[in-house]
């Protein structure tokens, strides 16, 4: 496959870091993070915890709107609830979802809060330092 562009500075493409046998493609300009369908599983161990972590309340159009690096359509902006809401992109044809940086950090701040989510996010803090709060 070839490299993928980032969906927010557009002229940087994303590198591919392999973390735990997982994939996640990486801005080095943005610090953004591209996580692919599956790999989401893999990373939040299945997909009721994924969407645990994920849940999308309504949309807000606060940010730019990004296109997918994968089928170029342009994203839809999903909020998540909590009192650390972060408004993230996912790909309409569920080519993955885009987080920018400090999103992840957010969402694990919120997804910590679900059964069996305190593991999870310990985790993935470690995978992603400079993610923690
Ligand atoms: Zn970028
Ligand atoms: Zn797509």
């Amino acid at each position: 496959m070839h490299p993928m562009q980032c969906p927010a500075c557009k002229d940087e493409v994303l590198v591919t870091l392999e973390l735990h046998d997982i994939e996640v493609d990486y801005c080095t300009g943005c610090r953004g993070l591209w996580l692919d369908a599956g790999e989401l599983e893999l990373l939040f161990g299945d997909r009721g915890m994924a969407e645990g972590f994920l849940h999308a309340g309504a949309t807000t159009a606060e940010e730019a709107p990004r296109k997918c690096p994968i089928c170029n359509t342009q994203m839809e902006q999903h909020t998540t609830d909590g009192a650390h809401a972060v408004t993230w992109d996912g790909c309409p044809h569920d080519d993955g979802l885009w987080l920018d940086h400090g999103e992840l950090g957010a969402i694990l701040q919120h997804g910590s809060d679900a059964p069996g989510g305190e593991t999870i996010a310990a985790s993935l803090r470690a995978m992603f330092p400079a993610e923690s709060a």
